[in-house]
């Protein structure tokens, strides 16, 4: 059976009126974390029959085959829609073409086009000679080939590297969307207010008409949540700095308020009618776990198709 594509889980669950969840994974580097994911999480994480799946991809293409392997997998052990990452990192349009006819191949429908982010070791993107430079090129090529549906990255805070301003920042997802994707989905964010800002923006202001999903990371440790703002510029408001702080050395501790913080974060944005949740697992199952239990202990009816589709 054909994989469903990212739009029609959208339009169905928005006609059906509950919000799409959806897990991010990455690929484990290891061969002991590829045993943990494949025979621990992934399990774990499929039964709870999520809308979808998404699987990232490394700096300079260097997950290619193990991105569309997982999310082949995902598809065809699991009968769960899933998402490839795709960026434009070291590989020339040749090679995109390539990766995207290999995708197809493998019965992959959905991407979530981006530039990337630079490799390991190193600060700023480097466009290669043939390559592309920006996310919106690789969203008109994959559009052009025809067969996939779309998502790509916002910034609710604005992109780090733009120097011009959020608005800014977000006049070019309106372009880069109106080259043909079908769903913005945002980095981690930890106040609500920065996205609905952005939403808001997008949709009264720029006529943005695509759904537009947050992304929420469960906070694991203080040390986890400092590395990855440093890498993607999210604010930490300063009540959750201090919360983080008194939590600095106790990870179990700090596991445990992420799962609550990222409850009462979904619980607002459940409230103010968001079309999905889009969770940064970090390939770990019991944080998710006990956030979607916390959301229908709270009434939240997520429903989660039995059959994945
Ligand atoms: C949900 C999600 C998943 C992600 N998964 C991955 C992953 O799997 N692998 C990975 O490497 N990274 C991943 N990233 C990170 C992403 O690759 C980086 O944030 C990257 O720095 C920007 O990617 P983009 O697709 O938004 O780029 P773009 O849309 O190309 O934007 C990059 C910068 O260029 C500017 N810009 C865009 N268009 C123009 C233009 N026409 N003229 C001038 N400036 C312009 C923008 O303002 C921005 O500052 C993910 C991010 C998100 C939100």
């Amino acid at each position: 059976m054909e994989a469903a594509l990212l739009s029609d889980l959208y339009a169905r669950a928005q006609r059906e009126r509950r919000p799409l969840i959806s897990f991010e994974f990455f690929t484990p580097r290891t061969a002991e974390g590829d045993r943990a994911f494949f025979d621990r999480t992934l399990p774990a994480l499929a039964a709870l029959r999520p809308g979808y799946c998404s699987v990232t991809y490394g700096a300079g293409g260097s997950t290619r085959d193990k991105t569309l392997g997982v999310v082949e997998r995902i598809q065809n052990d699991y009968g769960l829609p899933a998402m490839a990452h795709l960026t434009c990192v070291g590989a020339t349009r040749a090679q995109i073409e390539d990766l995207l006819d290999d995708a197809r191949r493998r019965g992959i429908r959905n991407l979530l086009a981006l530039r990337g982010d630079p490799p390991e070791g190193t600060t700023a993107f480097e466009q290669v000679p043939g390559g592309f430079r920006y996310a919106h090129e690789l969203v008109t090529l994959a559009r052009g080939f025809g067969g996939f549906s779309i998502a790509v990255a916002g910034f609710p805070e604005g992109h780090l590297e733009c120097r011009e301003g959020k608005r800014v920042d977000w006049e070019r997802l309106k372009a880069k969307v109106a080259c043909g994707a079908d769903a913005v989905i945002t980095q981690l964010f930890f106040d609500n207010a920065y996205f609905y800002e952005f939403r808001d923006h997008l949709v009264d202001r720029l006529g943005v008409r695509v759904p537009i999903v947050p992304g929420i990371i469960p906070i694991q440790s203080a040390g986890q949540i400092r590395k990855f703002v440093a890498l993607c510029g999210a604010t930490i408001p300063p009540a959750l700095a201090a919360r983080l702080e008194a939590l600095a050395t106790d990870d179990a501790a700090a596991a445990e308020f992420g799962i609550e913080f990222a409850t009462a974060q979904c619980v607002d944005l459940l409230r103010q009618g968001v079309p999905g949740l889009h969770f940064y697992s970090l390939n770990k199952a019991l944080p998710v776990t006990r956030i979607l239990q916390n959301l229908e202990g709270s009434g939240f009816s997520l429903g989660r198709p039995a059959g994945g589709s």
